[in-house]
Formats: C-alpha cells, structure tokens, sequence
C-alpha cells in the first residue's frame, strides 16, 4: 500500500484537516500521479456536508485533478513517468454496459465508481479525492494534459469545464444561437468562455450585479440581473439552449419562461431542495427540460484538447491547502473569481 497524505472531512459539521491513508498498490493498468492543482468544486461542499446524503465519511474530496505521473503498472501504454495526467469525476465503471460502450461512463448502468465519496466494486474501503498528495488511478480513466497551459487554470476543466462542454455539444450548440447561462460560478463561467468559442450569443443570468463587467470579458455579450423583472420580462421566448448551474434552490420556471419554442434548459446545478416546475411553462411552446451530469472520458480528452487549442482555462484563485475551509465559506458566500484550486505543494 502506498501511505498518502490529504486533508479529510470526519463528519458532515466538521472542518476539513490533515489525513494521512493509503492508496492501493498499483495493478498493470494504473498509473501513480502526483497531484500538482486541485479545483475546489460547489459539489466538494454539498458533499463534506453531505447535503445530497449518502456521504461516506472520513471523506477527502477533489475531482479536478492535474498532476504528473511518477509511476506506471507494466501493462501500462497511454502513459509513462513524468508526463502529465488529469483525474476528473469518474475513476471506473463497469466497461460493458451500453452507456460504458458509448463512452458515457459517467452514466454506467451499474453506477460508475466516483473519484471520492464511493465504492469501487466489490471494495470495503472508498474512494479518496484530490486533496491528496496522490491518487491511484487506471490509465483509461486518466487524461492527456497539455504542458501549453498553466495547469492550474487546466485543474477546473476537468469538472467544471466538462460539465458545460458535454450538454453544449450535445444539443449542438453552435453559431448564432441564443444561449443563457444562470449563475457565474465555476461552472458558469466556463460555460460563458465555451459557449462564447462555440461562437453562440450569450447572456449571463446573475443575482450579483457586480459580474457584469466580468460576464463581458469571459465573452458573453448581455448580462441580466436576475432579480430584474423588466429585464426579464423584456427576453420572454428568445433563447435556444439554457444551462442553469446554480448551486441552491430558486425559481426555474422564470428562465423556462425565456426559451423559444422547442427550447432547451439544461440543469446542472444540484441544488439539495426540489425545484418547483410548472406545467405551463413548458406546455405552450413544447419546451424541454433536461438533466447534465459531467462528460465521459472520450469526451472530456476532446474538451481538454479543444481547450488546449484555443487557449481556454478557467478564471482561478490558487490558495494553500490550509486555506481550503476559507475558500469553502467564500465559495458559498459568491467570493470567488471564478474557481479556488488548491496548490497541492503546499500540503
Ligand atoms: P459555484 O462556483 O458556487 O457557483 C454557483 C453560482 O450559483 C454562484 O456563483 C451564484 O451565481 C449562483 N447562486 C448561488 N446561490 C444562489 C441562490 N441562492 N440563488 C440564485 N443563484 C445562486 O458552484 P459551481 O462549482 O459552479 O457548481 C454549481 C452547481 O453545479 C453545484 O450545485 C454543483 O454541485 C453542481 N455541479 C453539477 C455537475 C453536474 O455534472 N451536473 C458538475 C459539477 C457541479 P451568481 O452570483 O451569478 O448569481
Ligand atoms: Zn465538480
Ligand atoms: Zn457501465
């Protein structure tokens, strides 16, 4: 076993400290990285206070994981010592069902097995996250990163970006359209700069007017205060293609009441309270409402190297590991431009 050092929630009310616990030893097909950046994610705290339940404590969190590789199982052939890994949500799934099949793993049938807060198959001990010094990891669930961007701003890709790049693509964003996206966040904001490079027109939804300046700079071309029902009554039926990543509960019907006919809104944001949908607010101009979770492994490669290409990294904020229950209190309290990602030297 490999002694490995990170920081740990114990329960749901405590503040997150130093743990020290092993990782496994390496099979033929997995690689040991030293993990450089961690993002610090909205979910790394609904989870440490297991908001969704289901939490398994002790917890260390982290799914936006850069890193080197410093060590490779025999069989091992995507990678070798010294290059650069990344590590997103998914660590495993099952390979045979036929989301696996489709390169959707992160909707394998069985469950795929989540990078921490979950059990691999057929395993008593949990998954451990990105708060580490280092993680074990099978080659086929790591990415290529490339050495041309500052790998801090690349750690929040890996959820963040992925989560936005995934439904995009999916409905097949692209020129011209009208895309809203509500709430500035980590995952907003990534939103804004890959719907601005899919050359869509985009407008920003915020509760904090002081965005505005940053909305047009990350490429979005209006921004609206949501709490603004002039605006908002102004913008009724004229978008395509919504994502909605707000991390708490509020009102989705006030933005299903913004798309077109045969709209598209797709929720990202995991908000632990149910939202309140009216019928008519789908009803009339057939509009849909759909979910988002992450992006497989393929496609989470194609997004790094679309990212790689055109220059996008996320807007960060590197902190020291003894920061993390910091940043968590100004994560919630909208303090943060736009993603805190953890210096895992510091650790
Ligand atoms: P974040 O950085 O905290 O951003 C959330 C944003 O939501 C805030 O910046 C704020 O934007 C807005 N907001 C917060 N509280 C609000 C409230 N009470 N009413 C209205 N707006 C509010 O969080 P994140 O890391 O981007 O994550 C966002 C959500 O997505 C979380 O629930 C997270 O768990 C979830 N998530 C889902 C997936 C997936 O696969 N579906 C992946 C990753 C994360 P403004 O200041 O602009 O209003
Ligand atoms: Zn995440
Ligand atoms: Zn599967």
């Amino acid at each position: 076993m490999l002694p490995t050092r990170g920081y740990a929630a114990k329960d749901a009310t405590s503040l997150l400290e130093p743990y020290n616990f092993e990782r496994r030893d390496l099979a033929l097909h997995d690689v040991l990285i030293e993990v450089l950046y961690c993002g610090i994610c909205h979910t790394d705290i609904h989870q440490t206070r297991d908001e969704w339940s289901g939490a398994i404590f002790p917890m260390v969190p982290g799914h936006e994981i850069v890193g080197r590789v410093t060590r490779a199982g025999s069989q091992v052939r995507r990678f070798k010592v010294g290059d650069l890994a990344g590590v997103g949500c998914l660590v495993d799934s099952c390979r045979v069902c036929s989301s696996c099949k489709d390169g959707l793993e992160q909707y394998c049938e069985g469950g795929p097995t989540f990078t921490y807060n979950s059990f691999p198959t057929n395993e008593k001990t949990p998954t451990y996250g990105g708060y580490s010094s280092q993680i074990v990891v099978d080659e086929n669930y790591a990415l290529k990163i490339s050495p041309k961007l500052p790998l801090a701003n690349v750690a929040p890709l890996l959820c963040a970006g992925i989560t936005m790049y995934s439904p995009l693509r999916h409905f097949k964003v692209g020129p011209g359209h009208r895309v809203g996206v509500v709430g500035l966040g980590g995952l907003g904001h990534m939103a804004v700069k890959l719907a601005a490079a899919m050359r869509a027109e985009v407008t920003v939804f915020s509760t904090s007017k002081s965005k505005e300046q940053d909305a047009r700079r990350l490429g979005a071309q209006d921004f609206v205060v949501s709490t603004d029902p002039k605006r908002l009554a102004s913008l009724l039926n004229r978008f395509d293609f919504i994502l909605d990543a707000v991390s708490a509960p509020h009102d989705p019907n006030v933005y299903l009441n913004l798309l077109r006919r045969d709209g598209v809104m797709v929720l990202v944001g995991a908000s632990p309270m149910p939202l309140d949908v009216h019928a008519f607010s789908l009803i009339p101009r057939r509009r849909q409402l759909a979910g988002s979770m992450i992006g497989g492994i393929r496609e989470t490669q194609e997004m790094l190297d679309y990212c790689a290409d055109r220059n996008i990294t996320s807007d960060v904020e590197v902190i020291p590991i003894q920061k993390v229950n910091e940043a968590y209190e100004r994560t919630l309290r909208g303090d943060v431009r736009y993603r805190f990602v953890i210096d895992m030297k510091t650790l």
